[in-house]
């Protein structure tokens, strides 16, 4: 491929709003230009490393017997409501209406659409498992968009969907898939750290998410020093820190009995704490989350008897559309709101509105607390249990209660862990320190369960011939998000460092002037190398050396060769190759330099796997 033929417009400077070194390359390099917030178009040297993470992805998925199919992006809402995410999903999924007036969603996701494809097609167990997979747009409109495609509002995702008769089924496919995804990023150069996740929006039980170390990652993972656990903050669990009672609702033996104290002008826990000369573990901290889309049964929830429920299809679960809970917590703890929205299977939690808290408490923000509220049911952290001698808001302005004892003057009407983990907390499984690193999720694979497949009615018969439903996985990954962060790890100040395996060329030929003899070595050395499979580019451009060679560094081709004059006429002719990212070039007779590029060029992807 001729330089002058193509089209890669680099740049001398990224835009303004490109932040982050895989933004600022991409752009600068000529590889993508931004159409509008969120939303992008690859040029030609773009798509070339595109498509190589894309058929990296598509050959492990094969590899794996998961069978490639391509459906349409657009699928009519009908589907989702069936599922009850038409309501769940929120402003995040983009619904139109087709000129017939129907429903319709641009996908953000498809566990729907494949499930109805399965569904129609399924009949007997002797089909099963079955995984399928699609490499294809998505859409989300994400509040802000950032960091170039890291996170845009339309990108492509690798997304797979695996049925099963059985748990073990699903299992053995899990294990395959993380196998799958483990090789996928090992090939694309990437060093990435399974951590355990939340299930998040999509339900169900195992989940695992493939991090990549960044400082800009948007998540906050918990390692452990001792051993190999890894989770995400959304997800860590620690050992406790107390000594867990026994028989947490047995009251203890010696408490003081529940004691009202005017406490003026005190209500942060810190203005507390001085106040009454103790710690903010001897505080059971009350806080009111609002919560969005709750399918937790609250039927004999305190305060919930006349809560809307939506029911989206017969078979699938009650939503709430809203629902208010009091969230207890050690003092000197916070609670994570993911764990918190998956204990109470919620879309979404927020503090609540301080009128809400004022109408729902009867007291002003900061007096809130567990002993006699009737209006809210109160979830507690397991830290609370315990708790026999504390001190927490009396539902009153300016008044706590002392010798708060859990189990004796109140009882949670959910116990649950939602404390957020923090450096130094103790590992969960060894009892190790634990650390933090920031994160970015490249991939995701998921133990769905029923999730789908029971609402939408999914069944196929049994080797009894009985009806049963089938239990789903889902899995998936971020193409250009993999693109981005394979340009984080592998830069230098020059540019892009491309590994082998993605590189849009592997090697660029740089003719000093593209003239007389140098024009014929350089075509004889580029049509030697893609006669062996190796993908070059000549930068033919009527263009100063320096220029040229600002572009090979910044597009970041692996191997550089540089063809001049004056290496043509040594005693044996010659060239200079250069591997990107190294300080020396060689110098290569021209008769060896086919033979031995292609050679470094098939050992590096062999490296690579
Ligand atoms: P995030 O937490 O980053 O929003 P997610 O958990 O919502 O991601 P999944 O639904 O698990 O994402 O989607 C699978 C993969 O799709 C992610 O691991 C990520 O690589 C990619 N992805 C998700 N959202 C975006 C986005 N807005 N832009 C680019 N890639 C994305
Ligand atoms: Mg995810």
């Amino acid at each position: 491929m001729k330089f002058s033929q193509t089209f890669i417009p680099t740049l001398r400077e990224a835009p303004a709003d490109a932040v982050i070194v895989s933004h600022r390359l991409m752009f600068r390099s000529g590889m993508l230009r931004k159409l509008a917030n969120g939303l992008f178009t690859y040029l030609p040297l773009g798509l070339l490393a595109f498509r190589k993470v894309e058929n990296i992805i598509r050959e492990e998925m094969n590899a794996i017997g998961s069978l490639e199919i391509k459906p349409s992006v657009v699928a009519p809402g009908e589907l989702w409501k069936e599922s009850g995410r038409w309501e769940s999903m929120g402003d995040s999924m983009l619904r139109v209406k087709n000129r017939a007036g129907a429903d319709m969603v641009v996908s953000p996701t498809a566990e729907e659409m494949v499930t109805g494809i399965v569904r129609d097609e399924l009949s007997s167990y002797k089909q099963l498992p079955l995984s399928i997979y699609q490499i294809n747009v998505k859409y989300r409109d994400e509040i802000r968009p950032r960091y170039g495609v890291m996170r845009g509002r339309e990108f492509t995702m690798k997304d797979a969907y695996s049925y099963h008769v059985d748990e073990q089924s699903l299992d053995e496919t899990y294990q395959k898939m993380g196998t799958a995804y483990r090789r996928i990023f090992k090939r694309c150069g990437l060093a990435v750290l399974p951590v355990r996740a939340d299930s998040g929006a999509m339900g169900g039980s195992g989940s695992e998410e493939f991090m990549v170390e960044s400082e800009i990652g948007d998540n906050t993972l918990l390692l452990c020093r001792e051993c190999d656990y890894a989770a995400n903050v959304e997800k860590a669990g620690c050992k406790p820190d107390y000594d867990a009672p026994a028989d947490a609702l047995a009251p203890a033996a010696d408490a003081a009995p529940l004691e009202k104290i005017p406490t003026p002008a005190a209500r942060t826990i810190a203005e507390l704490c001085a106040f009454l000369k103790t710690d903010a573990k001897t505080f059971v901290k009350t806080l009111i989350y609002r919560a969005v889309n709750v399918e937790l049964d609250l039927s004999n929830a305190p305060g919930c008897a006349l809560l809307k429920r939506v029911r989206p299809a017969p078979d699938a679960p009650a939503v709430y559309a809203e629902a208010f809970f009091a969230v207890c917590i050690r003092g000197d703890l916070d609670v994570n709101e993911a764990k918190l929205a998956a204990a109470l299977k919620a879309g979404e939690v927020s503090l609540a509105s301080d009128a809400d808290v004022e109408r729902l408490t009867g007291a002003p923000v900061g007096f809130a607390g567990p002993v006699g509220l009737a209006s809210l049911p109160v979830v507690a952290d397991e830290t609370t249990a315990a708790l026999k001698d504390a001190v927490a808001g009396a539902l009153e302005k300016d008044v706590h209660y002392r010798h708060v004892a859990y189990g004796r003057d109140f009882a949670p009407w959910l116990a649950a862990d939602v404390r957020t983990v923090k450096a130094g907390d103790r590992c969960p499984v060894c009892g190790g320190e634990m650390y933090e690193k920031k994160g970015n999720e490249l991939g995701h694979i998921f133990k769905l369960g029923y999730k789908y497949t029971k609402p939408m009615n999914a069944r196929f018969l049994d080797e009894n011939g009985a009806s049963q439903t089938p239990v789903m996985g889902s899995y998936g990954i971020g193409v250009d998000r993999t693109l981005a962060s394979i340009i984080e790890e592998h830069h230098d100040d020059a540019g892009i460092v491309w590994p082998m395996s993605v590189a849009p060329f592997h090697v660029v030929i740089v003719p000093i002037k593209y003239e007389g003899a140098v024009k014929s070595a350089t075509d004889a050395i580029a049509a030697g190398l893609e006669k062996s499979g190796v993908e070059t580019l000549v930068d033919d451009r009527n263009e100063r050396a320096g220029v040229k060679f600002n572009d090979a560094d910044l597009t970041g081709i692996p191997f550089r060769i540089v063809v001049g004059e004056k290496n043509l006429a040594l005693e044996t002719p010659s060239v200079e190759v250069k591997r990107r990212g190294e300080e020396e070039a060689k110098r290569m007779p021209v008769d060896a330099v086919v033979q031995e590029t292609a050679g470094m060029v098939f050992d590096e992807l062999m490296r690579l796997g």
